[in-house]
């Protein structure tokens, strides 16, 4: 039997430069946390060992192991006989055992073993490891050979050591670095974001900040507004979308949500919520190993951030809206309800739709109730100024029909109504708002531009806004008209007032040359009313009005002058042809009247050349020549 030696390992043996550095990490050392990865390091130092030791003898005279101190193998080198390769494990063991434990010594049939301790750094008594080698023969070189490799394959280890200690602490700096410029980017950007004001800031600025943290994800916002933003990454919230339902989800529930995806992504979800409602949803697609769960919750921080400072910018943003809306709506009807004149109306209503809208083209209908159509009363596109549509046709259609307003965001892709000013006016974009009248539609606005999604939903509700106000002042407009026309009309033979007449020969002798005035008066007309009674009597009256009407130009002026006389004003006529005109009315109503009556007339003329020019002159005269007329016997014609 032989005898397998035990090196005894003096603790002084092992003591190197490590006491004698100033760094501080070389005077760590394995403690509790570090034993589940002692198998590994021992391994890794091991084979370290080996390949800085080839080329050794001790590798060709012996079979090298290195033991725990728990008894196993860690791993073996060197010089090996196959057949008793178990057997030499079992001796390798048990020396460690004895090494490890107390000075001892065993033998096996063919081999002696040799075992030195590997004892710690910072304890000359405590071995982590134990080197053993077994061989045929063990003598003082193979065991000076051993006691050297230990120390050597020792430093190996706490070589290997460090480098774990190290790395262990640079990941943990890592962390705390990323952790830390995680707050500090969240701060900022938090921060950042309150500063905004107009709601794409706002978002861009999330987005970018995002995008700094986590560089290699992609990001989306899905918003449950409308809000235009040149970001591709900024869409609006699908509730069919076919990933909807993660997004959608977290939206209507308010709250974030994780899932992983085989692709080996994880897919990140957080409601973007203010103190109102919920805005949007931040989805964030990162790669598993980027992804830190602990990481949520300041994302959920800066989607909350970011939800209030959409909330304050929306608010912000609505107001101002609101207010420059209302400034609009003051300005307009201010202006309208100043023009009393339809027409006025309508060209100021249309010229301040385009400048308000910034629109291509922009046209008024209005609905006409005798010929059951819309006429179009003002058009930016003049070739449609006062053109007939049919009240089925078009968005005027559309419109009369329903009596709400149309937003079209693309007149191309929506072929279902037909319209030749969408057409002619090469537009894509449409709204259009019904001017009502208590519950009837008076009339439709259409504003059109040629880009297709150009008019948002605030430009409609503004549109419907507005028209309510534009249809005040079409109906101030023409209830003015009416009035004035009631002021100027003879009730009765719907003939001018006479005031009406003064006023236009007054207005006309500022500007002509010369006019003539004809006065007629019914003969006799008393006895008329005595034998056929008033009625008959006003009968008469409009006949005569009517002869006198078909006999006279537009450009004249027929007026009831008072009771049963009429009077005419024929603008650049002189009197000769006045006689003519007078003479004409005096046979019609002679022959045309039923029960037939008589007229005498009288005449009166102007002309620049006159010394003084006044409708009460002109008036006395043509009074007078009627007075002269009545005595030459009536039925005829006098000039003054
Ligand atoms: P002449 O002019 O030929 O001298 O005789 P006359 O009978 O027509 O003249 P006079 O001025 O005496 O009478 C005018 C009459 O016209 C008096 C009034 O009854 C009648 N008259 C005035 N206005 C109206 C009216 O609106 N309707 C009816 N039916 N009669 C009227
Ligand atoms: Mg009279
Ligand atoms: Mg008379």
């Amino acid at each position: 039997m032989r005898q397998h030696i035990l090196l005894h390992a003096d603790a002084s043996n092992f003591r190197t430069a490590a006491e004698q550095t100033e760094l501080w990490y070389e005077g760590q050392d394995i403690n509790i946390s570090d034993v589940p990865y002692l198998a590994a390091l021992l391994k890794e130092s091991f084979s370290d060992w080996v390949a800085e030791s080839i080329g050794l003898p001790l590798l060709g005279q012996a079979a090298i192991f290195l033991v725990s101190t728990d008894e196993h193998i860690v791993d073996r080198a060197g010089r090996s006989s196959a057949e008793d390769d178990s057997e030499l494990a079992a001796l390798a063991a048990a020396a460690a055992s004895l090494a490890a434990n107390r000075p001892s010594a065993g033998s096996h049939a063919s081999h002696m073993a040799a075992a030195v301790p590997i004892m710690r750094r910072t304890d000359d008594r405590l071995p982590f490891a134990v080197l053993v080698a077994a061989a045929p023969h063990v003598d003082e070189s193979l065991s000076a050979q051993l006691l050297s490799a230990t120390y050597h394959l020792r430093s190996c280890f706490y070589r290997r050591f460090e480098r774990m200690f190290i790395t262990d602490i640079m990941r943990q700096q890592r962390l705390s670095e990323t952790e830390a410029l995680h707050r500090a980017a969240l701060f900022a950007a938090a921060k950042r974001l309150y500063d905004g004001i107009d709601v794409g800031s706002v978002l861009s600025e999330m987005m970018q900040s995002l995008s700094s943290l986590y560089p290699e994800s992609r990001i989306r916002l899905y918003l449950s507004q409308d809000h235009v933003n040149g970001d591709t990454r900024v869409k609006s919230l699908q509730f069919n979308h076919p990933s909807g339902d993660f997004v959608v989800k977290s939206f209507l529930e308010a709250k974030p949500g994780i899932r992983q995806h085989d692709s080996g992504s994880v897919d990140v979800v957080i409601p973007m919520a203010g103190k109102q409602a919920v805005y949007g949803v931040l989805r964030l697609l990162v790669r598993q190993e980027q992804w830190d769960e602990a990481d949520l919750p300041a994302l959920v921080l800066l989607a909350d951030t970011a939800g209030s400072a959409f909330e304050h910018a929306k608010l912000y943003e609505q107001s101002n809206l609101l207010i420059s809306e209302l400034r609009l709506i003051n300005e307009l009807t201010k202006r309208l309800s100043q023009s009393l004149k339809l027409k006025d109306v309508f060209h100021y209503t249309t010229s301040e739709l385009l400048r308000i809208y910034n629109a291509d083209c922009c046209c008024l209908l209005n609905y006409d109730k005798e010929q059951e159509c819309f006429i179009v009363m003002s058009s930016s596109l003049p070739s449609f100024e006062n053109e007939h549509f049919s009240i089925e046709y078009g968005f005027t259609g559309l419109v009369y029909r329903s009596q709400e307003a149309v937003i079209i965001s693309d007149y191309w892709q929506s072929n279902s109504v037909p319209s030749r000013w969408m057409d002619e006016t090469g537009s894509r974009s449409l709204i259009a708002a019904p001017i009502l009248a208590g519950s009837e539609v008076a009339g439709v606005i259409l504003v059109g531009h040629r880009s297709p999604h150009y008019f948002s939903y605030d430009n409609y509700k503004l549109l419907q806004v507005l028209s309510s106000h534009i249809g005040l002042a079409m109906s101030n407009a023409s209830l003015h008209a009416e009035v004035r026309r009631m002021v100027i009309t003879d009730h009765l033979t719907g003939l001018s007032a006479r005031h009406y007449l003064n006023d236009r020969i007054v207005r006309k002798q500022r500007k002509d040359r010369c006019g003539s005035l004809i006065v007629v008066d019914i003969d006799k007309f008393k006895e008329v009313n005595d034998s056929f009674g008033h009625l008959v009597g006003d009968r008469i009256l409009v006949q005569v009005s009517e002869k006198i009407r078909s006999v006279i130009r537009d450009s004249d002026i027929a007026a009831r002058w008072g009771g049963e006389e009429m009077a005419v004003y024929l603008p650049e006529i002189r009197k000769d042809q006045a006689y003519r005109i007078a003479e004409r009315i005096r046979i019609k109503v002679e022959s045309e009247t039923s029960p037939s009556v008589t007229v005498s007339c009288g005449i009166s003329e102007w002309t620049f050349e006159d010394d003084k020019i006044s409708v009460e002159s002109l008036f006395y005269r043509a009074d007078m020549a009627l007075y002269q007329a009545k005595h030459g016997g009536r039925n005829c014609i006098t000039i003054g």
